[in-house]
């Protein structure tokens, strides 16, 4: 529209963000993506060594690893303690950066299985498996999707855990977006996008994928999705934090902030549309403060329900001695089991040098009992006075480590709320719909002590778990898809019931507990989602906000960046 700042402004520039951000620029329309974080490629340089440069070197450069702005810290890694009510209380893991969760994210890329697209929120409204599955072969090709070729000894003594549990057969090498190439650390050629994405160097299997790649091997968004994007003329905008959107006669006002300590410059920009993108706590976080101070009036009662942690849990086994296998060779996440048919465990890793994650590891301690699990753990380590002695020791932490991540499909889920506190609005849970949120995973207790015998280690919780506020790196959920505004946040479309313009593509969009890691699964809604819209200018092919869901034909981009014979062109099935 005319007089506008911009077409759609894109708030995150994670998976969700990024496929906006390419497929809007591809449809015509002038996009900007805000992003809170900073910019950690360099889009002045062709090589890939030089263009990462920016992301740390090992978890301990806090500047570059931990995001904590009003310190001064714009690192990749967020971490969220979102309180509220016992047993609903978790700590979030998530990414900051242009490029979002996928430049501290360990690669790991699956389809769901059935459970997932059969779930009772959505499965009356189409067939989500069928519906979904030409938009998880784009994102496959768009973000490289291969299997992982090496077997680390952390997975052969995976294997044998899923040998003892008799659980042998779902063991399998992960599908992860990574680089390979036929040697190590070659630099190539753009080998996805026919010569229309940057040049890259194939992956050494150095484990570091979880502090991002600075060879540029990993497939993050800067590589794929977002490359692509601001070549074709999205405009990014690095430490820009969207504080609010307003509703105005055109369209919407976007009020933004520079992202830092005080004082800010503040701003607006003017659009006609607006996509929330911001990772599932960011986007709750600036849905629900609007929808309390009455910014967006319309927006449904049902925003913060359904807010899953993928039902996680992160355990570990640690090896004392320095002497033995070096398990933070290979790539971030090499292999996978399911110890029952729904929890999935997979051995995880930090590259050398990046022990800093160790701070938040101890004891592994059940729950349940009558005693609180903290005072066993105190129990335990006066029985064991070496145990206390060695915890302190995150020298070659990572090397003599196995993360062990452990995900279930199980209907659980926490509901957040807004609450005003001195500090402004702050984000509450609770209980939710479904069982309670595991504040421990049983089967996941045994898997890793066994896999403490095969590795001669000592198996460990987080901190928080003996407080029962379990961690998840996989929060998702919120606004969830639903047949009406009694149901959902949005509609099938992913346009937010109560205001015309606006639309949620990340992971707050995901609708039931996965099982599996989410980034393929938010950038295969997001294909879908961006699919449906018309060419800038063109009659909009989906039935009205709040009419009954019809399938539509997947819309062409009038300028596709990618050439058509490339190995990520875009594949529309009509
Ligand atoms: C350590 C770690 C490892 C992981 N490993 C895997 C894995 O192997 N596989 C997998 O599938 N998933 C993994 N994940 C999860 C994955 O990173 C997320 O699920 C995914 O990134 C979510 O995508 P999204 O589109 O919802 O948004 P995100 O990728 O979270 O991006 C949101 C972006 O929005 C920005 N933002 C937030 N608020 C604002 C605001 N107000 N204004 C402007 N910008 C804002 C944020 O800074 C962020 O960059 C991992 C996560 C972590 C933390
Ligand atoms: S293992 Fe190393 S080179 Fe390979 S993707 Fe991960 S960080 Fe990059």
């Amino acid at each position: 529209m005319a007089g506008l700042d911009y077409d759609v402004v894109v708030i995150g520039s994670g998976f969700g963000g990024s496929v906006a951000a390419l497929r809007l620029t591809e449809k015509g329309y002038r996009v900007a993506v805000l992003e809170a974080g900073r910019r950690f490629d360099d889009p002045a340089s062709e090589s890939p060594r030089e263009r990462h440069r920016a992301l740390p070197r090992t978890s301990w450069r806090s500047r570059s690893y931990l995001w904590a702005p009003g310190l001064g810290l714009t690192g990749i890694q967020r971490i969220h303690l979102l309180r509220g009510e016992k047993g609903a209380r978790v700590l979030v893991l998530a990414g900051a950066g242009v490029g979002g969760g996928s430049l501290v994210y360990a690669n790991t890329l699956y389809e769901p299985p059935r459970a997932f697209f059969d779930d009772p929120q959505w499965r009356h409204i189409t067939d989500w498996q069928a519906e979904l599955a030409p938009h998880y072969d784009q994102a496959r090709r768009m973000l490289g999707v291969t299997v992982n070729p090496t077997m680390t000894p952390a997975d052969e003594a995976v294997r044998k855990v899923a040998r003892r549990m008799g659980r042998e057969d779902t063991f399998h090498r992960t599908p992860v977006g990574v680089y390979f190439g036929k040697r190590p650390g070659e630099e190539t050629g753009d080998p996805y996008f026919g010569g229309a994405g940057p040049r890259r160097v194939t992956c050494t299997e150095c484990g570091s994928c979880m502090t991002g790649c600075r060879a540029g091997a990993k497939n993050m968004l800067t590589e794929n999705y977002l490359y692509l994007a601001e070549r074709a003329g999205a405009r990014i905008l690095p430490m820009t934090t969207a504080t609010a959107v307003r509703p105005t006669p055109g369209g919407y006002q976007v009020d933004v902030l520079a992202t830092g300590p005080v004082p800010r410059r503040r701003r607006t920009l003017t659009t006609g549309q607006v996509v929330f993108a911001a990772g599932t706590y960011g986007t709750q976080k600036l849905l629900h403060r609007m929808k309390a101070d009455g910014t967006l009036p319309g927006l449904s009662d049902r925003l913060g329900a359904l807010t899953r942690t993928n039902s996680e849990a992160i355990l570990g086994v640690e090896r004392f001695l320095s002497r033995g296998a070096d398990h933070s060779r290979g790539v971030a996440i090499t292999s996978s089991f399911h110890p029952d048919d729904q929890t999935h465990i997979e051995p995880t890793r930090y590259g050398p040098g990046s022990n800093a994650m160790g701070m938040l590891r101890t004891l592994l301690v059940d729950g349940g009992g009558r005693a609180p699990r903290w005072a066993r753990a105190a129990g335990q380590l006066a029985r064991r006075p070496w145990d206390l002695a060695r915890l302190p020791n995150f020298r070659h932490w990572s090397r003599r480590t196995v993360i062990a991540l452990v995900m279930q499909s199980r209907d659980n889920s926490v509901t957040v709320s807004a609450h005003r506190s001195m500090f402004g609005w702050k984000m509450r849970s609770r209980r939710g719909h479904g069982e309670p949120s595991p504040t421990w995973i049983p089967v996941a207790h045994q898997a890793v002590r066994m896999l403490a015998e095969e590795l001669g280690g000592m198996a460990g919780g987080t901190w928080l778990d003996l407080f029962n506020i379990p961690t998840t790196a996989h929060f998702i959920g919120g606004c969830a898809i639903g047949d009406s505004p009694a149901t959902g946040v949005i509609d099938p479309y992913h346009r937010v019931y109560g205001h015309d313009g606006l639309h949620v593509v990340d992971g707050s969009a995901v609708s039931a507990n996965l099982g599996v890691n989410p980034s393929l699964t938010i950038t295969a809604q997001a294909e879908r989602a961006m699919a449906a819209w018309p060419n800038h200018g063109d009659p909009d092919p989906r039935p009205p906000l709040g009419a009954a869901y019809q399938q539509v034909s997947p819309v062409a981009p009038k300028s596709p960046a990618v050439p058509s014979d490339a190995p990520a062109a875009l594949r529309l099935v009509h």
